[in-house]
């Protein structure tokens, strides 16, 4: 099954009605495979002959982060599309800070670890953040880091 249809199975087992706009948005970032800015993607589509607004993009970015769809990468500054499928835990970012590859990977017991964390702080928690940064395997064979 390719990507962009699990995606659009998600969407759909989780009430939300498959629209143009969410299947051009899902398509770019499965064909893009880096992050991707809202403008980004409007250029990209709007090289395919195909238009949405600002408004539009912005929302469909919103409901496949909502679930677990896509992912913003603060530090790469764009949207990627989740490699990760119904993994347990909150999706996290390795960021190498070279090229900007991205592994993203879920750690369910580093997130009980936080929840007790923030327990601690009489908080309960909804979601997990992270991204750290470094150098990927690829750079330092090339430049030996
Ligand atoms: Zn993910
Ligand atoms: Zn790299």
């Amino acid at each position: 099954m390719s990507q962009i249809h699990v995606a659009l199975q998600v969407l759909r087992s989780r009430g939300y009605r498959v629209t143009e706009p969410r299947k051009r948005v899902l398509k770019v970032l499965t064909e893009v495979q880096r992050p991707v800015s809202p403008y980004e993607i409007q250029e990209i589509l709007q090289r395919k002959g195909e238009y949405l607004n600002h408004v539009t993009i912005y929302r469909v970015l919103d409901l496949l982060c909502l679930l677990n769809l896509a992912h913003k990468v603060l530090m790469l500054g764009g949207f990627v599309k989740c490699t990760l499928e119904e993994e347990d835990g909150c999706h996290r970012f390795v960021v190498c800070r070279e090229c900007g590859a991205l592994r993203e990977y879920a750690d369910k017991e580093l997130c009980e670890e936080e929840n007790a964390i923030a327990e601690e702080f009489g908080f309960r928690t909804e979601q997990h953040f992270s991204e750290f940064s470094g150098v990927c395997s690829k750079c330092i064979a090339l430049a030996r880091f």
